[in-house]
């Protein structure tokens, strides 16, 4: 609490979203009802460190295509400070931005997958993640987390219905001339399809 207003509660949704699609958009939804929180904020990466090998498309394609997605929802904002930082994009530092950017007491949810949260170990700076954002891991129904080990208290893990879309499939799926209509949002389509993404050269 800060001068009576109650403490604020964001959602931190990181990814190379490329593209966003319904996975990433229900996750968000669902882990903002669950925990109340006030904002989700999708904050696309630069270059994600652990992507390194392989060919990303350019970070500004995968900002707008995330403004587009999560325009129509007053409770989803998209931060360009991973974009507009140079070099590989680490937890870490989206983190420290985020908490200097928004209100000093603000509560961090770090919204990841399952997948994602399995490698959180090995990310930098694991013990000052912890001290600065909760956890919460999406998995999908049926598909159980081992736990790898992770501080009790920090990470929580919630089932996202029905979601088995991820972006390297939706890309595969334009390569080859497959539609990707209702796995993203129309809006994604449409800007795919203007800029020539995803096509096989
Ligand atoms: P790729 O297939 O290229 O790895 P992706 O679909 O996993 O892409 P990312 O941008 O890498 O998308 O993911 C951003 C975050 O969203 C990660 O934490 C990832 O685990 C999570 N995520 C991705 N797809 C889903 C989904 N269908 N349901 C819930 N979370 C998801
Ligand atoms: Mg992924």
């Amino acid at each position: 609490m800060r001068n009576g207003a109650p403490t604020r509660r964001l959602g931190i949704m990181g990814g190379t979203f490329d593209p966003i699609h319904h996975g990433h958009l229900v996750a968000a939804s669902e882990v903002a009802h669950h925990f109340n929180l006030d904002e989700v904020v999708f904050v696309p990466t630069g270059r994600p460190w652990q992507k390194a090998e392989q060919t990303v498309s350019a970070a500004e394609d995968r900002y707008l295509m995330t403004v587009i997605a999560t325009a129509s929802n007053p409770r989803f904002s998209v931060s360009r400070i991973d974009v507009d930082r140079p070099g590989p994009t680490f937890t870490i530092d989206t983190l420290r931005d985020i908490a200097g950017m928004y209100e000093p007491d603000a509560e961090l949810y770090f919204i990841t997958g399952a997948d994602a949260l399995a490698q959180i170990l090995s990310w930098r700076d694991v013990d000052e993640l912890f001290t600065r954002a909760h956890f919460v891991g999406c998995t999908r129904p049926g598909h159980l987390l081992q736990d790898p080990g992770l501080p009790e208290g920090k990470v929580s893990l919630i089932e996202i219905p029905a979601l088995a879309i991820s972006s390297s499939e939706c890309r595969q799926r334009v390569a080859s001339g497959e539609p990707i209509w209702y796995l993203v949002p129309d809006g994604i389509v449409q800007y795919i399809n203007k800029r020539g993404l995803y096509r096989a050269s």
